[in-house]
């Protein structure tokens, strides 16, 4: 079954040149699905269409076999981290965890117990009642993921996750995603410009270029032949 599926979509924002150019690909259920190529490529555009954070200018993007142009976000079956963690700093870590989900009206009760899953599985149970600046990156980059995780959402959105951790603390994240991504039955789309990232965790990995997929397969067939 496809989770997300993009049909001759391009986007170009207002006066500039095309940032995606008619791109169709397809994410299976369960793949982890890896987007690399240099910086201005298009990959942060393309997946922020999927998130519905940007419009799309041609072409259609459906999720779970939903077509989604017209679908706000907050309406979208996909939760998405930020490289910059994108948390709330005048909130508690317990209620980053709960605002997307009290914003969706999800009962009380509900909220505690996926809050407590989420804690348990990143093991950041004791960092609950903590503000954002109390944290460490990789803490951060944890509540972030946690974030994403208590939606339970259709596909999980990643855009550069890593890229502000120390060279340890990556290594460290890059194991607990793939970690993530079997223990959750996850669907994600990852965005990375680190082949070893792309490599190790990618089911398949799109090579963009300047706005278009230049190769599309697993990790070993792109890399073999280059
Ligand atoms: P990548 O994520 O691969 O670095 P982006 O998707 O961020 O690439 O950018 C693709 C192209 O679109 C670049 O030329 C970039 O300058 C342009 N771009 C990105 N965001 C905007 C924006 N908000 N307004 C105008 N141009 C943008
Ligand atoms: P979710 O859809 O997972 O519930 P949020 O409601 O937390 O996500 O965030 C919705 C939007 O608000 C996102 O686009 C996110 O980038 C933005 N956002 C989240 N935290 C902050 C913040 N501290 N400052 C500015 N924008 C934020």
């Amino acid at each position: 079954m496809a989770e997300v599926d993009l049909q001759h979509v391009s986007k170009t924002y207002d006066g500039n040149i095309p940032a995606v150019v008619d791109v169709s690909l397809t994410v299976a259920d369960q793949e982890f699905l890896v987007l690399v190529g240099p910086s201005g490529c298009g990959k942060s555009t393309l997946l922020r269409m999927i998130a519905g954070l940007e419009e799309v200018t041609d072409g259609t993007i459906c999720i779970g076999e939903r077509p989604v142009n017209n679908v706000p976000p907050k309406d979208r079956d996909v939760a998405m981290v930020f490289q910059n963690y994108a948390l709330y700093p005048h909130m508690t870590v317990q209620q980053n965890l709960a605002f997307g989900l009290k914003l969706r009206k999800l009962p009380k009760t509900q909220i505690a117990e996926r809050i407590q899953q989420a804690a348990a599985l990143l093991g950041i149970e004791e960092l609950l009642q903590r503000k954002p600046r109390e944290l460490s990156g990789g803490q951060r980059q944890r509540v972030a993921v946690g974030r994403a995780i208590v939606r339970k959402p259709a596909v999980f959105l990643f855009d550069e996750p890593l890229s502000n951790l120390d060279a340890r603390r990556r290594t460290e994240m890059r194991r607990e995603l793939a970690d993530l991504h079997r223990r959750l039955e996850a669907t994600i789309v990852y965005v990375t410009h680190d082949q070893v990232e792309a490599m190790t965790l990618g089911d398949r990995i799109v090579v963009m270029n300047e706005g278009q997929v230049q190769q599309i397969g697993p990790p070993l067939e792109l890399y073999d032949h280059p």
